[in-house]
């Protein structure tokens, strides 16, 4: 229970740490982003609070897929979508994305079928994945695969219908799900390449916009196995070949390469790849996983909300200096999440 407290909690701060009020989310160089961070004495030295450190939309729309999910209100996919049509009204100054307002806006929650939204082109952002660890934490035993399938896409296309956009979710769903058991995430890339074909079959048995998802659907998997070859992961099997990438700039450079548009980390497929990269090169160091998944030149709350989860979901909260996460706005709403979700997937002690 310690690990889903630190988990949800630390999401929080990836997000709100990566957001600083719109400033760092939208500053397209990590120096500048290092540089400002020098300037303030440092992690240890801050306290993530508002006004100058809100979360952002990031840690409400995940709030909301996290008690949706613990309420365990019926049925399932009504339960979510209300909550994120719900979640749009506590928005001011954290700028959500352009797929979660459009397809909020489209969502007819309690309406038959109306958590559905027509096919989006422009769908590809990483907005269904930063709101997705919360579904690996209640469905994290390996024979609730399928649950976690369906949700993960159900869920993240309530917004982002485009496979780019929702595949991102089944990816950081499926991270939660591994590293709740325990498994090292050298494993978790090689795991989501076995899972897509699960995943097609799903979309193609639900019968929605078949063909629209089947012309879009090579991209992701594409994305990931050039990605996971590179680092000599398609096995599953460490070590893992990370460049060290030591500066920021290098880092950069490196989460450029994988981005669609020119925006790290701000589509569905990488900014579950940069949050990955960052668990690998990082190891048990949350300075490191700070530097490298939290302060760089992309969508930055995105990759730290999703990194800094899973970051917490292994490490715990003991090596995070006080100051970041004491103070966190809606802090009791992420620990109680927590402690639902862990009741819900492992029972009551
Ligand atoms: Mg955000």
């Amino acid at each position: 229970v310690e690990a889903y407290e630190a988990a949800m909690v630390l999401s929080g701060v990836g997000d709100a740490l990566g957001y600083r009020a719109g400033r760092w989310e939208y500053c397209t160089s990590g120096p500048q982003i290092h540089a400002e961070l020098a300037q303030l004495g440092g992690l240890a030295a801050i306290s993530l609070e508002p006004p100058e450190w809100p979360v952002s939309d990031d840690t409400v729309l995940h709030l909301a897929t996290a008690e949706g999910l613990a309420t365990g209100g019926e049925p399932l996919l009504q339960e979510l979508a209300r909550r994120y049509v719900a979640a749009m009204g506590d928005m001011e100054g954290r700028k959500p994305g352009p797929s979660s307002i459009l397809g909020t806006s489209q969502l007819r929650p309690g309406e038959p079928e109306g958590y559905r939204i027509p096919f989006n082109p422009r769908g590809t952002g990483c907005g269904a994945a930063m709101r997705s660890l919360a579904i690996g934490l209640r469905y994290p035993h390996a024979c609730e695969l399928p649950t976690l399938i369906r949700v993960s896409i159900e869920s993240g296309r309530m917004t982002h219908h485009h496979p780019t956009g929702y595949l991102g979710a089944l990816a950081v769903a499926l991270f939660g799900a591994l590293g709740a058991r325990g498994e090292p995430p050298e494993r978790w890339g090689a795991e989501l390449l076995r899972v897509l074909p699960l995943a097609w079959d799903y979309v193609e048995g639900t019968g929605v916009a078949v063909e629209d998802n089947a012309a879009a659907w090579p991209f992701f998997g594409e994305a990931w196995h050039r990605y996971l070859d590179s680092r000599g992961l398609l096995e599953g099997r460490g070590p893992p070949r990370v460049p060290s990438l030591p500066s920021p700039a290098e880092r950069d450079t490196e989460y450029l390469g994988w981005a669609l548009e020119g925006w790290p980390g701000r589509s569905g497929h990488d900014a579950p790849m940069v949050a990955l990269e960052s668990l690998l090169a990082a190891g048990r160091s949350w300075e490191e996983l700070c530097a490298r998944a939290v302060l760089h030149g992309g969508d930055s709350d995105s990759t730290g909300t999703i990194a800094a989860g899973c970051w917490g979901l292994r490490e715990g909260l003991a090596g995070v200096p006080p100051g970041l996460h004491c103070r966190l706005e809606h802090r009791g709403r992420l620990r109680d999440a927590a402690h639902r979700l862990h009741a819900l997937a492992w029972g009551t002690p």
